[in-house]
C-alpha cells in the first residue's frame, strides 16, 4: 500500500464529501490521540499520519492539487510523495488541464529533474523493483460426472519457468557479456513525457543492462522455458461452467525476484446426453404412451445414482413435471433434486382391432 495515500490513511475514498472526510478524520483523530495512547509509538505515528493527510484534504486548494498530484501516479515523479514532491517545487498547474509541463514546476525544477534522472543511477534496490508474476488463465474441460461428483483430474499446464542453465540470466554459462551501450549497464533508460521523467526498462538490453554475446543453449537467450507440467487437480463436488479453480504459484515467473504469478482453471462442464443441469437440480425427460398415462404406469427413470422405478399416477398430463427429492447433485452443503418432464406419446398407426376398441372408447366417452 501506498504510505502515503491520505484517502487511505482517513479511510475514505476521492468521492467523499467534506463532510465524510472531517468525519472520519474525528473518529480517527479520537482514537489515536497522543492523550489515550500514551507511549504508544504505533499510536503516535498513526495521529501524526492523519493529521497530516486531514490537513491536506480538508483544504480545498490542496485537495484539488493532491488529487491531480495522485492522478499522475506516484511511479511518473520517481516514487517521491506528494509532501517531498510539494517540497521541490511541485505546483500542477489547472491552466494546462491535467498536463504538467516544465512550467508547473517552481524555483525547485533544477533540483527535481536533477532527482528524476539520478533515481536509475542511485536507486538501485527501487530500479528492479520485485514483482509478482502474471497471472495464466486457462479453459479446461471436465466431464459431467466429474463435475457432479468432484474427484481428481490430471492436467498439463503449460508453465513458464526460470531457465536453470543460465539461471534466467540468458548467457551461456561461462560466455562474455558487454554492458549494454544504450542504457550503459542500467537496465533502464529515461524518456520525458509532458515534462516528466519515466524509468522504463532498456529496449536494447531488455533491462539486463548487459548484451549477451552467446545466448544460453536452452532458453535461447530468454532467461525461461517453457515446458508442460502435468499436475492432479481436485474438481469440488458439484461445480459449475465458469467456476475458477485456482493453483498458487503456476502463473509466469516473477520479476526480479519477485513471487510467481497464479495460474487459473476455468471450468468448462461438458453436457450429458440425457441430463440437463440447473443449478444442483438435474432434469430429464422420459416418455410413456397415451395408455400408461391414462391408466397409471411404474416407469424406469434413469438417476445420478441410477436407475429408479417411479410411479406415474393415473390421468398424468403431458408436460407434467414429477419432483424426486433429494436425487440431484449433493455438494455437502446442499442438496438438489431431479425433475421429471412426462412425454405422452401417441401412436403414429392403430391395427384393425384396436381402431374398433378406440370407437367403441368414443360413443362411450
Ligand atoms: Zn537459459
Ligand atoms: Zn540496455
Amino acid at each position: 500500500m501506498p504510505q502515503d495515500d491520505y484517502y487511505e490513511i482517513l479511510g475514505v475514498t476521492d468521492n467523499s464529501t467534506e463532510e465524510e472526510i472531517k468525519k472520519a478524520y474525528r473518529r480517527l483523530a479520537k482514537k489515536y490521540h497522543p492523550d489515550r495512547n500514551k507511549g504508544d509509538k504505533a499510536a503516535e505515528q498513526k495521529f501524526k499520519q492523519i493529521t497530516k493527510a486531514n490537513e491536506v484534504l480538508s483544504d480545498k486548494a490542496k485537495r484539488t492539487e493532491y488529487d491531480q498530484f495522485r492522478k499522475m501516479g506516484r511511479s511518473g515523479i520517481g516514487g517521491m510523495g506528494f509532501e517531498q514532491a510539494r517540497q521541490y517545487g511541485f505546483r500542477p498547474g489547472a491552466a494546462q488541464g491535467g498536463h504538467f509541463s516544465a512550467e508547473d514546476f517552481g524555483g525547485g525544477l533544477g533540483d527535481l529533474f536533477k532527482e528524476f534522472f539520478d533515481f536509475g543511477k542511485t536507486a538501485k534496490t527501487t530500479r528492479y523493483k520485485a514483482q509478482k508474476g502474471q497471472d495464466v488463465f486457462m479453459r479446461i474441460d471436465v466431464g459431467f460426472e466429474t463435475a457432479v461428483r468432484g474427484g481428481k483430474t490430471k492436467i498439463k499446464l503449460p508453465v513458464e519457468e526460470v531457465c536453470g542453465r543460465c539461471k534466467g540470466k540468458g548467457a551461456e554459462p561461462g560466455s562474455k557479456t558487454t554492458k549494454c551501450p544504450t542504457c550503459n549497464g542500467k537496465g533502464v533508460v529515461q524518456s520525458a513525457q509532458g515534462g516528466f521523467a519515466f524509468s522504463r526498462p532498456c529496449p536494447n538490453c531488455y533491462g539486463r543492462g548487459k548484451i549477451i554475446k552467446t545466448p544460453c543453449k536452452q532458453c535461447l537467450g530468454t532467461g525461461t522455458v517453457k515446458r508442460k507440467k502435468t499436475i492432479s487437480v481436485n474438481i469440488p463436488r458439484g461445480i459449475e461452467s465458469g467456476s475458477k479453480i485456482k493453483i498458487a504459484g503456476m502463473g509466469k515467473p516473477g520479476i526480479s525476484g519477485g513471487k510467481p504469478g497464479d495460474f487459473y482453471l476455468r471450468i468448462q462442464v461438458a453436457p450429458h446426453p440425457t441430463f440437463k443441469r440447473k443449478g444442483l437440480d438435474i432434469h430429464s425427460e422420459i416418455s410413456v404412451n397415451y395408455i400408461q398415462a391414462i391408466l397409471g404406469t411404474k416407469a424406469a427413470v434413469e438417476t445420478l445414482a441410477g436407475v429408479i422405478k417411479m410411479s406415474i399416477s393415473p390421468g398424468t398430463q403431458p408436460g407434467t413435471k414429477l419432483r424426486l427429492r433429494g436425487r440431484g447433485i449433493v455438494t455437502g452443503k446442499a442438496t438438489g433434486d431431479h425433475l421429471v418432464t412426462i412425454k405422452v406419446t401417441l401412436p403414429h398407426k392403430v391395427n384393425e382391432r384396436q381402431k374398433k376398441l378406440l370407437h367403441e372408447l368414443a360413443k362411450s366417452g
